[in-house]
């Protein structure tokens, strides 16, 4: 346990650090004014291995114990240490203003061993248990985040699942549509994927999955972009401020990519390689539009794409608004 005595009085630090020493706290550091206090705590935080306690004298030039306590207990990294003020006065007046600061106990001067060991024994076990339980908080809010990471997450190939799709759709969509940009949105679907399946068996299937997941994903570049698996071996690609063309480019580059990984089909009427068929559709959202008639203009070319052959990219604009209205 890491102790920090603070007294402007070089023989009350070295006799408070005798008695800590006699008690089984050996090394406490002693300094003789607010701004070195700070200083050890800073250092001392920066090197992993904060400061448990704090005897803090009440009377010091310049900044006293209780605007030091004041400062100390605001900030954020220190908020969490016991300070024990150490006061030749136990008027009620000090001793509320310094329990107001943030001090946990006090002793009056001369400081006597007997309770000095006292309250530091109280004051490290309330430091420890703090400690415990920042460390339980701390655990959780790693369970957390991990949780929030999963429930978006699709376990199989670790890009977007569904429902961080539909939540990014909605946000892109108030988004561009305030920027008056244009929401481009991809579909993808493997081509004859069961025969594959059927032919090697879902083990492969799934890591055929994950090849054509990295297939998309080197396609796409703007960090503001969101690759999703939409289903089972279908996939969405969401392009915030991208047009046809710019859209175009995304699923020229993934069909590009899938060739030169050639990942081999036994069974596809399209190639002896896997391919996909991609649906395009880019709009400005707007008042009369919605984020589901995105998805079914995209799923739509996709369709497209496997009637007119597979292996390919269709594109199909959104109706003009007055169409939709009917
Ligand atoms: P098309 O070219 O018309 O898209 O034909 P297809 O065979 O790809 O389409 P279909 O919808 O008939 O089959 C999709 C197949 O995808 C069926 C299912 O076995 C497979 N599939 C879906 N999800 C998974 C998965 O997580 N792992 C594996 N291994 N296969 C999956
Ligand atoms: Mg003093
Ligand atoms: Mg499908
Ligand atoms: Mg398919």
């Amino acid at each position: 346990m890491k102790i920090l005595v603070v007294d402007d009085c070089r023989v009350t630090c070295t006799q408070i650090a005798n008695i800590l020493d006699q008690a089984g706290y050996p090394n406490a550091m002693t300094v003789n004014n607010f701004e070195e206090a700070m200083a050890v705590l800073a250092k001392s935080h920066e090197a992993e291995a904060p400061v448990d306690l704090i005897i803090m004298d009440v009377e010091m030039p310049g900044t006293d114990g209780i605007a030091a306590t004041l400062t100390i207990k605001s900030h954020n990294d220190y908020e969490d240490v016991p300070i024990v003020m150490v006061t030749c006065h136990d008027d009620e007046a000090t001793l509320d203003r310094a329990f107001a600061a943030g001090a946990s106990d006090f002793i009056v001067k001369p400081v006597r061993r007997i309770e000095l060991r006292a309250r530091i024994r109280s004051a490290l076990q309330l430091r420890r248990e703090m400690v415990k339980r920042l460390d339980r908080e701390k655990e959780l809010e790693r369970l957390a985040r991990k949780l929030e990471r999963m429930s978006n997450q699709d376990g199989l190939t670790g890009i977007a699942n569904r429902r961080c799709f539909d939540d990014n759709l909605v946000k892109e969509w108030v988004r561009n549509g305030r920027e008056g940009s244009p929401l481009g949105l991809l579909m993808i679907d493997i081509d004859h994927f069961k025969s594959y399946n059927d032919a090697l068996g879902h083990v492969d299937g799934d890591s055929c999955l994950c090849s054509v997941v990295s297939a998309i994903r080197s396609a796409v570049h703007r960090p503001g972009d969101l690759v999703a698996r939409y289903g089972g071996e279908e996939f969405a690609i969401i392009l915030p401020n991208t047009d046809y063309a710019g859209a175009m480019a995304v699923a020229d580059n993934i069909h590009a990519n899938l060739s030169k990984s050639g990942i081999m089909h036994p069974d596809s009427t399209v190639s002896c390689s896997v391919t996909v068929s991609i649906g395009i559709t880019s709009s400005v959202p707007t008042c009369q539009t919605t984020p589901e008639q995105l998805v079914q203009a995209a799923d739509r070319a996709m369709y497209q794409a496997k009637q007119s052959g597979r292996n390919r990219t269709e594109t199909i604009c959104l109706p003009p608004s007055d169409e939709l209205r009917q």
